[in-house]
């Protein structure tokens, strides 16, 4: 593989099913690298809050169409990740609540909504030094990036990691986290498209016995041998 020289940018794309930890491990890279970070996962569940404020279904999808075309949303970089900005409003605090959670992938499955989003990710990592997440970076948005890591880990372990970070007033089981994310994991796979793949040269991390660390070093020393120009 040909180096791109310590001083030259590359762009990072992760990939991989829902809660395997992939926005803490991308936003620690882009903190050390300092990269910006890109959650795509966030504009899909933005335009789904927006949607499902605005009380139309997914399967509306010419109507979400009308809407998506005259919304605006910006990544702003922030202390804590990233702010997501829509028409202007910060809707960071609403776009991981349950309900968004359970319908995102039912809009993410609208292919015109889908070429939108994707042409603005594209523009987001035009000038590299990106990392990206989500669930098609690696085989569709960034084709070319530079480094591509395909983040999984079991179902009951990404259920479990959701479990510990949801406070008791959430009033959610473990179990039906776990109903959750393997629907969520399935509608993704097998939407027509773009569905979440691993890319053919993608490296494959199974974080399920790895701690948060041992990925982002894991991660940081591929990017590191690919600016050497190193195999
Ligand atoms: O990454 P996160 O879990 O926040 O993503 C929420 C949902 O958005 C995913 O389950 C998927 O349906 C959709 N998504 C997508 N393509 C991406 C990122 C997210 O379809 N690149």
């Amino acid at each position: 593989m040909q180096g791109t020289g310590m001083n030259d940018k590359i762009n990072i794309a992760i990939d991989g099913p829902a809660g395997a930890g992939k926005s803490t491990v991308a936003r620690m890279v882009a903190n050390k690298l300092q990269y910006i970070y890109v959650d795509t996962g966030a504009m899909y569940r933005a335009v789904t809050w927006l949607m499902l404020k605005k009380g139309i279904s997914s399967e509306n999808s010419e109507k979400v169409l009308q809407i998506a075309q005259n919304m605006v949303i910006e990544l702003i970089p922030h202390e804590n990740g990233q702010k997501v900005l829509l028409n202007g409003e910060d809707v960071t605090p609403y776009i991981r609540s349950n309900h968004v959670s359970s319908e995102v992938s039912r809009y993410a499955q609208i292919e015109d909504l889908r070429t939108q989003l994707v042409d603005l990710q594209r523009q987001m990592a035009l000038r590299k030094g990106v990392v990206m997440d989500g669930r098609d970076i690696g085989t569709t948005v960034l084709p070319d990036a530079e480094v591509k890591i395909f983040m999984t880990a079991s179902v009951k372990e990404r259920a479990l990691r959701r479990f510990n970070e949801l406070s008791e007033a959430e009033g959610v089981s473990l179990e039906q986290l776990e109903l959750d994310i393997a629907t969520r994991d399935r509608l993704d796979e097998e939407r027509e498209v773009s569905p979440l793949r691993c890319a053919k040269d993608a490296i494959v991390l199974d974080t399920t016995q790895m701690t948060i660390q041992e990925v982002v070093d894991t991660i940081l020393s591929y990017c590191i041998s690919q600016m050497d120009g190193e195999k």
